[in-house]
């Protein structure tokens, strides 16, 4: 039987979290560096409007994350972690990216028993059904509404979700970090239970 649930964010987590930027700065006639991106609504980054930017990735979406590269050593950290634990996508994308972001992750060899789009940052009831031991994320307000709700959560450091962290939220720096957090509440779970 596998150990851990682990419920794993996509965007940021295990793509690279500036591949959007880009076309975005081709698009909307913009300059940004990923150092320039300290806040998560890539809207407000860009200065155009929320329906501006919802054009955009109308027409780019797809094409943005079928593109994207995957985090530093994400895939073998994956690929690793599912032998143990049990590994669930779980995704703001909406429904219709559904095959791009199987596709996306067969590609790069990440395996999973499931993957959630749920077309909303609001993840806390999916990581209840899941029974998320951990929750990894990039996105700073997602973190606080999980851990809000009770859950523990690895928090994945970049420039736009930098913020003081509640005690069940850790701020680590890579996939490598990750893996040695995870064998330690692994086996921290087996000694309890
Ligand atoms: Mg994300």
């Amino acid at each position: 039987m596998k150990e851990l649930n682990l419920c794993i964010d996509i965007d940021g987590t295990v793509t690279e979290p500036y591949y959007w930027l880009e076309r975005a700065n081709r698009y909307f006639d913009r300059q940004l560096k990923p150092e320039d991106i300290t806040a998560y609504e890539i809207h407000r980054m860009l200065d155009v409007e929320e329906g501006d930017y919802s054009e955009f990735y109308d027409l780019y979406g797809k094409l943005l994350h079928r593109e994207s590269k995957a985090r530093f050593r994400a895939s073998e950290a994956i690929q690793s972690l599912y032998q143990k634990h049990m590994i669930h996508f779980v995704t703001a994308r909406e429904e219709k990216m559904r095959d791009t972001s199987i596709e996306w992750l067969a590609r790069h060899h990440m395996p999973m028993d499931s993957i959630s789009l749920l077309g909303s940052h609001y993840k806390a009831d999916k990581a209840k059904e899941l029974n998320s031991d951990l929750f990894i994320e990039d996105c700073y307000s997602n973190a606080l509404q999980l851990s809000r709700a009770g859950f523990d959560v690895l928090l994945i450091d970049c420039t736009y979700n930098k913020g003081l962290l509640p005690q069940n939220v850790t701020r680590v720096k890579n996939w490598s970090e990750i893996l040695d957090i995870v064998d330690r509440k692994a086996k921290l779970i087996k000694t309890v239970s």
